[in-house]
């Protein structure tokens, strides 16, 4: 066995405030003019944590998505989604949906009518993640992963890593990725550290969710293959998500939802979607 070595830090980015969907706030390290993308990961939304008011909830109402996957992890409220395929769901605390838009889909993602009407606390993630070339048009997919099913390790000195996808030691992620990628939540009680191994190759960082350098994503150079988290805090908690993936390095034509390799797919995406070849979500009254 060769010795591990630690990665060093290459940038440490702070996210910018940004508005989404129908207008609410989100915090995002990427992509923006400094940080374009971590390939394979092409955004990081940090929506909340935020107290809402009855009305005040904003969601995403029906949008496009082609050529790549969208994953939403809630922390704290629930949400809810219905797409052209006729798929509909809820997503409570903890709960992660990993929905591989592939070749198309029209969906609405937004709180729950019960939280729309009454407000409430909401607080959660969307990340992006590319499809290779190849994988672009496949069919789209859905990993719906309650999270009661999320695999958990449990530290006695009360370090938790919540393993979304990749591996921590034996512990597998709950969800399969079209190639490696690892997505972690970890949460550091004061003064501990946690050792994520991600292979040399792969791109790393860490997005401090609370606790010191909230709002910041570090990222890590390839110098090593081993992430060192720590916690040098003495009296709060540090959470993280860690995001880490092989970089396809493939080139990237983006245009809003639509994410190809090359301009005139996405010409084509736009055309399509303009055409409805997309579809609608069917609803038997409108949306109020
Ligand atoms: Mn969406």
């Amino acid at each position: 066995m060769s010795e591990s070595r630690t990665r060093t830090v290459e940038a440490v980015i702070p996210a910018i405030t940004q508005l989404e969907g129908g207008g609410f706030e989100v915090r995002r390290p990427f992509p923006t003019a400094a940080l374009p993308q971590v390939d394979p990961f092409l955004l990081l939304d940090h929506f909340g944590p935020i107290d809402l008011g009855p009305g005040e909830a904003q969601g995403a109402p029906d949008h496009p998505h082609r050529g790549f996957e969208t994953v939403s992890y809630i922390l704290e409220g629930s949400m809810e989604h219905e797409d052209s395929a006729g798929h509909a769901g809820r997503m409570n605390a903890g709960d992660v949906q990993w929905m591989t838009a592939g070749s198309g889909v029209i969906h609405s993602e937004m709180p729950v009518e019960e939280l729309r009407r009454n407000g409430g606390r909401l607080h959660g993630f969307q990340v992006w993640v590319n499809l290779p070339a190849k994988d672009k048009m496949i069919e789209p997919r859905y990993q719906e992963i309650p999270s009661t099913e999320i695999p958990e390790v449990r530290r006695e000195d009360g370090v938790t890593v919540r393993v979304i996808a990749g591996r921590v030691g034996a512990v597998k992620g709950a969800v399969q990725t079209r190639t490696p990628v690892t997505y972690l939540h970890v949460s550091l009680p004061p003064m501990t550290t946690f050792d994520a191994a991600i292979a040399e190759s792969q791109n790393a960082t860490a997005y401090a969710i609370s606790g010191d350098g909230e709002g910041e994503l570090t990222v890590y150079a390839h110098d090593g293959d081993v992430v060192e988290l720590r916690n040098d805090n003495t009296t709060e908690t540090r959470e993280l998500l860690v995001l880490a993936g092989e970089p396809l390095r493939e080139s990237v034509a983006r245009y809003g939802p639509f994410v190809m390799t090359t301009k005139a797919q996405i010409a084509e995406a736009v055309d399509d979607f303009q055409a409805g070849r997309f579809g609608a979500i069917a609803r038997e009254r409108p949306r109020p």
